[in-house]
């Protein structure tokens, strides 16, 4: 059986620690898609659309990874899709709790095909969020071990706007 894997999130933007848990994936299951949440609830820094064209350029050498919008209900993207996985960071016990209140509220959403994976972040980056990338990138602080290349190129491009 062919293992199809979910990495959800709303990337905004995406970081080092993000990547590091989709390169991780990659080897572990046949195909990873990463869903980029269009999450109208929370203000972005970025549009939907730069969020995936900054995936999309820093997953480009992985051979087995795709992204994908993730609109609405992540557990009917889930079933409709028929992923085997979905697989989450853990960068610490402040993830925890709610990981594991999602993970147990998707037993119930998920059908039985679904198990939630949890990888443990790599401690290079289990410092690392997309706030706090955005925090130290916006006060000129250096942000190359935060996110990817393309990631801080743009970052950059908005600071000098
Ligand atoms: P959202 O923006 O939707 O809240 P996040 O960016 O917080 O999503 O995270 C998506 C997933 O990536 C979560 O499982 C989260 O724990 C994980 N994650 C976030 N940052 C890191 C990191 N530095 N290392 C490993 N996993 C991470």
């Amino acid at each position: 059986m062919k293992t199809k894997a979910l990495y959800a999130g709303s990337f905004d933007p995406l970081t080092l620690g993000h990547l590091n848990i989709i390169e991780r994936a990659s080897k572990i299951f046949d195909e990873v898609v990463i869903g980029v949440v269009v999450n109208l609830q929370k203000k972005t820094m970025f549009s939907f659309e730069e969020r995936m064209d900054m995936i999309t350029e820093s997953v480009r050498h992985l051979d087995n990874v795709k992204v994908d919008m993730c609109d609405g209900l992540l557990a009917d993207f889930v079933n409709k899709n028929e992923f085997n996985v979905v697989v989450r960071g853990l960068r610490g016990m402040g993830d925890f709790d709610l990981e594991q209140q999602m993970a147990q509220l998707h037993q119930y959403l998920y059908n039985d095909k679904t198990e939630t994976v949890f990888l443990i972040a790599d401690a290079k980056y289990a410092f690392i969020s997309s706030t706090m990338a955005k925090q130290v990138i916006s006060l000129g602080g250096p942000g190359e071990n935060l996110v990817p290349p393309c990631v801080l190129e743009k970052m950059k491009g908005r600071l000098n706007k």
